[in-house]
């Protein structure tokens, strides 16, 4: 995306879009790179955060369990030997 996108859809201006660019790479979510667009040269904000992939995670039975409030791991005995758990992992119904 060039920066100049993202300053019109945050509905601020060059120079604190910029500022806000230069925050954004200086924590390493984004590399600024010169582009040239529209007779003149700008930066295009490229996504140093890759999106995750959460298929692995698709039909986990945590959401919907009713002991998801209270499991973790100082519970007992849900997640020390949970078997939606280990089915889900298995490959199972879960
Ligand atoms: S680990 Fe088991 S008991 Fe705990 S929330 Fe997930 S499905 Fe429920």
């Amino acid at each position: 995306m060039l920066q100049s996108e993202l300053w019109h859809k945050l509905g601020v201006t060059s120079r604190e879009g910029s500022r806000i660019g230069i925050k954004l790479e200086k924590k390493g979510y984004i590399k600024r790179v010169k582009a040239f667009s529209n007779d003149r040269w700008t930066r295009r904000l490229v996504p140093l955060i890759k999106p995750m992939n959460i298929k692995p995670l698709l039909g986990v039975p945590c959401p919907s369990c009713v002991y998801d409030p209270v499991c973790g791991p100082k519970s007992e005995p849900h997640n020390r030997h949970c078997v939606l758990i280990e089915e889900w992992l298995l490959g199972g119904e879960g």
